[in-house]
């Protein structure tokens, strides 16, 4: 079959694109590479039915140079960390808006299917705990994460707009913290402290730790979206391990599993910083039969392990 994954050198577009291929699939891989990296793709550059496309999906896409058929569109294009979304509001809401648009057209126009990467942010700070998929969420529309929660928001509701008028077939996984091998360092909790933890600098927690999120081992979500993508389910769907922790005990193991030197030190929480994230998910269980099999200390052993291999910061 024919894929499309938008966002296929990012951390988890990377990882369809390395999934799908190993079945023998044919995929376009297309990544604007603001965020994204030919270094999670390289190994697939040389692969007969892998092609890379160097684009933004707000720009118009015509994939006809590629495929006369296309039989699935894997949205997973976004930035995500806090300090890209801030550094490029705009960007982030036109990708999630117009960009959706775009990929949505494609499949109307070819008959794909659809599954757009939505994310528990569209929570915001959420007064239900854990979070079930039928809870509507807590965001501020004008707060900093805004960029990034609302237009997620959009894409859901852009993407269940086709699903209601085109009989497009479609699907909406919410990714909750995801980690693994290949995540940028680009600002998220987990990199962040492994970096400082490995070279014995100072552990920046934010606010008083006591804010939680569950990590998802990366090769536990792509176990879940795959299971959703063969699915007949077109609603909304947590994909993410319950297993709840505060920050603070995050940056206490990894301080342990490191050997570190590292003390914790205390910045100040950004601004919506949402107090507590966990998943509800029975609907996963239920629907997919799936659930995460990966705990948090071996998960975060791996990406340790990774780290010092690929870590340019070691001394
Ligand atoms: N965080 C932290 N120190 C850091 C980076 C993040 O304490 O160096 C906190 C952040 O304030 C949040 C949690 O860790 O409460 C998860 O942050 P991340 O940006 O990884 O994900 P998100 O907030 O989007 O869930």
């Amino acid at each position: 079959m024919n894929f499309l994954i938008s966002g296929g050198a990012g951390f988890i577009g990377s990882y369809l694109c390395d999934k799908f291929i190993s079945e023998g699939h044919t995929i376009l891989c297309i990544d604007n590479l603001l965020s994204g990296k030919m270094k999670n793709i390289k190994h697939l550059l040389k692969k007969s039915n892998f092609y890379f496309l160097e684009k933004d999906i707000i720009e118009q896409i015509d994939i006809n140079y590629f495929f006369d058929k296309l039989d699935y569109i894997f949205h997973f294009a976004s930035l995500a960390s806090l300090p890209y979304i801030t550094k490029y509001p705009i960007h982030t809401e036109l990708t999630n808006s117009i960009g959706t648009y775009n990929l949505l057209k494609l499949a109307v126009r070819y008959k794909s299917k659809f599954i757009l990467a939505s994310t528990s942010e569209i929570y915001g700070d959420p007064d239900i705990h854990p979070q079930v998929e039928t809870y509507f969420g807590n965001v501020n529309t004008i707060g900093p994460r805004s960029v990034y929660d609302e237009s997620k928001r959009f894409a859901e509701t852009l993407t269940m707009s086709y699903f209601n008028n085109y009989g497009i077939d479609i699907k909406i996984v919410r990714i909750f913290n995801t980690y693994g091998p290949r995540m940028a360092c680009d600002g998220r909790v987990v990199l962040n402290f492994i970096h400082q933890a490995i070279n014995d600098e100072n552990i920046t927690v934010y606010g008083d730790g006591q804010q939680t999120r569950s990590f998802c081992y990366i090769d536990d979500l792509i176990d879940g979206i795959y299971k959703l993508a063969n699915s007949d389910y077109n609603n909304p769907i947590n994909i993410g391990n319950p297993q709840e922790i505060t920050i603070e005990k995050l940056a206490n193991k990894i301080i342990e599993l490191t050997n570190s030197k590292s003390k914790i030190i205390y910045k100040s929480l950004p601004v919506n910083d949402p107090l507590k994230r966990c998943p509800d998910i029975y609907r996963a269980k239920e629907i997919l039969q799936w659930e995460p099999k990966i705990d948090l200390e071996s998960g975060l052993n791996e990406v340790i392990q990774y780290e010092k291999e690929n870590n340019i910061y070691m001394s």
